[in-house]
């Protein structure tokens, strides 16, 4: 009998095991479905000019720098990571201690709930208002340690409004962490509160607007004093030579690349709710890339369109929901493959 016993806890953490079969379509992952911004694509055709040989930088200080600029702020106020994910998990671990509750509105981002509970922490969900809008004074209640709030919310794409946020912001007694993977698609960001907000940390990704998923570089904006204690709970070296470089790229030279692209999404967005309906298929509203479809069983659904090549994200028994698949949007002519094969399914 092996003596190596994980923590009891892991025994609740999924495996975040997406399905693996290869698709020619993949629309499950709410990446940039365009590719790659050209002067990351050049940047990446030298690789060894990022000198690999060598570790990274630990503090990536060009790069928060240039993440300051984009967002805003001053480079005291950037905390760099290994995805957004590194830095979300760093700070429930960083601002929560063990028993302590991570209030948020559900369904959200899956992840920050394995997250919670391998930190030891208690996740506390808490409904979502009827129009789709968080609850503050539910969230409040819990007098979490840390309350998430996910702005557009992942799964259902629904945007946060400006005074829930605010209003969680300034009466919460533990941190804040607004993440805004889908910021870029909302036009709504929560970084003017940092100023007046010492409890707030604000996560974001090159994932999706940027198209970058695969080089794994998030960030989180919050006070200097913030992101000085997030750096010890981070540990050295999670940004990569060659994702630093790709960043950089793409920040200073393919802003209006990010841009174009987040308006194709939005506008491909509102033409595929506008066609899902025409088939009977009623998304919910989105502030993000992609959509939440509500249907009677996903599971089947998402079969049927793996059998055609096509991979969408398959959510079951969302609460105040049910099933739902849940679209990225890209490119028109892979959203017509769709529906193509939506139709073909429904016959
Ligand atoms: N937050 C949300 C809401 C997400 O959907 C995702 C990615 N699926 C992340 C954070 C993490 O993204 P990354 O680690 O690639 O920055």
């Amino acid at each position: 009998m092996s003596p190596a016993r994980p923590r009891a806890v892991l025994g609740t953490v999924p495996l975040y095991a997406p399905d693996p079969t290869p698709v020619e379509l993949d629309l499950s992952d709410n990446v940039n479905l365009w590719g790659v911004p050209p002067s990351a694509a050049r940047a990446l055709g030298e690789p060894l000019a990022a000198q690999p040989n060598l570790y990274p930088r630990s503090d990536p200080r060009e790069l928060r720098t240039a993440l300051a600029r984009y967002a805003g702020v001053s480079a005291a106020e950037v905390i760099t990571g290994c995805g957004s994910d590194d830095v979300i998990d760093g700070a429930l671990r960083a601002f929560a201690a063990p028993g302590e509750k991570v209030a948020y509105s559900a369904p959200s981002f899956s992840m920050l709930v394995s997250f919670a509970r391998v930190n030891g922490l208690q996740p506390a969900p808490v409904p979502f208002r009827k129009d789709g809008d968080i609850e503050p004074d539910a969230l409040l209640a819990e007098r979490a340690a840390i309350t998430y709030v996910c702005s557009p919310n992942n799964p259902t794409g629904t945007g946060v409004s400006a005074t829930a946020i605010e209003r969680v912001v300034a009466e919460s007694e533990g941190l804040v962490l607004v993440d805004e993977a889908y910021g870029e698609f909302s036009g709504r960001t929560a970084v003017p509160l940092l100023a007046r907000a010492p409890q707030l940390l604000v996560t974001r990704t090159l994932s999706k607007a940027f198209g970058l998923a695969g080089l794994r570089v998030g960030y989180g904006l919050a006070t200097p004093e913030v992101v000085q204690v997030l750096e010890k709970v981070r540990g050295p070296y999670k940004v990569n030579v060659l994702g630093e470089r790709a960043a950089l790229a793409v920040l200073g030279d393919d802003l209006p690349w990010v841009r174009r692209h987040v308006e194709a999404s939005v506008a491909i967005r509102e033409r595929l709710r506008v066609a899902l309906a025409a088939l009977g298929l009623r998304a919910l509203a989105s502030a993000a890339n992609f959509l939440c479809v509500p249907v009677p069983d996903s599971a089947a659904l998402g079969r049927s369109l793996l059998g055609r090549g096509i991979k969408v994200r398959v959510l079951r028994a969302l609460p105040g929901i049910g099933d739902a698949i849940r679209i990225g949007v890209g490119p028109w002519d892979g959203m017509e493959r769709l529906l193509a094969a939506l139709r073909e399914v429904s016959r």
